[in-house]
């Protein structure tokens, strides 16, 4: 019984991957109806900043990498007219890089409705999937993301591929019955397998006896750097995998191979996805009473559609209490504990660090060679660095709706509950993959 209730943080046990997958099954539908509403679907986000950091000029042209702009109608009045009344000069408090700043709290560069470069754009028209994206312009930007991390391994390298041998027995383990949470040797997933895994060195990093004596010593902010962006990048992964265009018929559907190729293959890439899901859902959970008493209406005070828009808001309300609810379930409050984190006589230095890393991996965004690879690159990065700053910066008082009711902005929270929904999507395509490749074994 001890071994199923998780104290410590998420690699330490089993049992915290079947609590979230068994969370995720009532909070998947529950999300991915909160975020079809209009306050949740309309992010406003300026795609076409400069690279700052290497001139780009890989530009995906084809017909997937575009965005979808909304309707210009569809915008909510008061946002509009709240934008209106704080005219944002996006060069203020600059920081080096022309049109960035940041606030002393912020993780990261935060959209902003006031901003007068950004388009709205309406995320349901713009799903994330496969595009295309690939080759030198992509793995430029991945690299620059890995050698933001703060453990020095700059000597990224692209991975080698395993043979296909190993590739069926370590996909067995991973996908088989019991999935992520069961492995065959009875660890804990991404403890394993490093040798298949490695790529870009920073991999490695997750296996003891792999890792030099100093990298074993990582401090454990060092290690959610690193899991945070490898999550980030196993969740895109599944994506493109989980709705992949196959050129020669033009179809949209699961690539099995695909994901066995970059995901169950390498559980740790797996395991920090679920790692992501915990800490979003730890930022919810500990922001949920100043969320609960948060604007998210959008219905007009006149006109036609006054009766509908008050019902969708009541809706919407709904599903987001419901979903502050599944997240301040207590099971969930155990997998990852922010006060493990910042604590030792370093931290001031380290958050600082720490900062300094993810607000530049908000700049390399502007790198993506592709629109609509950046736009959900750019409010996933967004999402995380709005739950950083829930756990790492703000104390229970700033979190009080009435000393501190515009803690945050709408960009935040809409970002914030978007990526909670990328990273939900993931999990449950993952539970399909499984399934796919049970009915696949039975054909064989
Ligand atoms: P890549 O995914 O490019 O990975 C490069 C190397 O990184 C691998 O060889 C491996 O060594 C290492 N690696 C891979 N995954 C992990 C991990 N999880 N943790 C640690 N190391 C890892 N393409 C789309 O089709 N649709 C999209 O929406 C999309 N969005 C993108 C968003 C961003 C921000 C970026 C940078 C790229 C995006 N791409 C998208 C491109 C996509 O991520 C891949 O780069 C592309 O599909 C080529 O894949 P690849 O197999 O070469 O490996």
């Amino acid at each position: 019984e001890g071994y199923c209730s998780p104290s410590g943080p998420i690699e330490s046990t089993h049992c915290l991957y079947e609590t979230v997958e068994s969370l995720n099954k009532k909070l998947f539908p529950t999300i991915h109806e909160l975020v079809s509403y209009p306050f949740f679907k309309h992010y406003k986000v300026d795609l076409y900043k400069e690279c700052p950091f290497w001139h780009e000029n890989g530009f995906c042209m084809n017909r997937n990498c575009g965005v979808e702009e909304a309707n210009e109608d569809d915008i909510p009045e008061k946002w509009r007219a709240k934008a209106l009344s704080e005219i944002k000069v996006s060069s203020a408090g600059d920081e080096g890089v022309s049109g960035c700043y940041f606030k002393e709290q912020d993780f990261c560069y935060v959209e902003d409705d006031a901003d007068q470069n950004g388009q709205y754009i309406d995320l349901t028209l713009n799903p994330e999937r496969f595009t295309g994206y690939a080759g030198d312009s992509a793995h430029n930007v991945w690299r620059a993301i890995y050698e933001e991390n703060c453990f020095g391994l700059s000597e990224a390298s692209l991975s080698s591929s395993s043979s296909s041998e190993k590739t069926t027995k370590i996909a067995d383990t991973v996908l088989g019955a019991g999935g992520i949470s069961k492995s065959n040797d009875g660890q804990v997933p991404g403890w394993g397998f490093s040798k298949l895994s490695e790529g870009w060195g920073t991999e490695m990093v997750k296996h003891p006896s792999a890792a030099s004596a100093s990298e074993v010593e990582l401090c454990e902010e060092k290690k959610v750097y690193y899991r945070v962006v490898s999550g980030l990048h196993a969740s895109i992964s599944i994506h493109i995998c989980a709705d992949y265009l196959d050129q020669s018929t033009g179809e949209w559907s699961p690539n099995l191979e695909c994901f066995i190729q970059r995901l169950a293959t390498h559980p740790e890439r797996l395991s920090n996805v679920y790692f992501n899901a915990v800490l979003l859902l730890r930022a919810v959970a500990r922001a949920a009473p100043y969320l609960r008493a948060y604007d998210i209406a959008t219905a007009p005070t006149i006109g036609l559609g006054v009766k509908s828009g008050r019902e969708s808001d009541r809706l919407s309300k709904q599903r987001f209490n419901e979903i502050l609810d599944l997240a301040s379930q207590d099971e969930m409050n155990k997998g990852f504990d922010e006060g493990d984190f910042f604590r030792s006589e370093d931290a001031p230095i380290l958050k600082e660090q720490f900062k300094t890393h993810f607000r530049n991996v908000s700049r390399i965004m502007d790198c993506v060679g592709c629109d609509k690879c950046r736009l959900w690159g750019k409010l996933q990065v967004s999402g995380i660095g709005t739950a950083l700053k829930i756990l790492f910066e703000l104390d229970d008082k700033a979190l009080d709706p009435k000393i501190n009711p515009d803690l945050l902005q709408r960009s935040e929270v809409v970002a914030l509950f978007n990526t909670l929904h990328r990273i939900s999507e993931s999990l449950a395509a993952v539970e399909e993959f499984r399934q796919i490749y049970a009915a696949h074994q039975k054909e064989e």
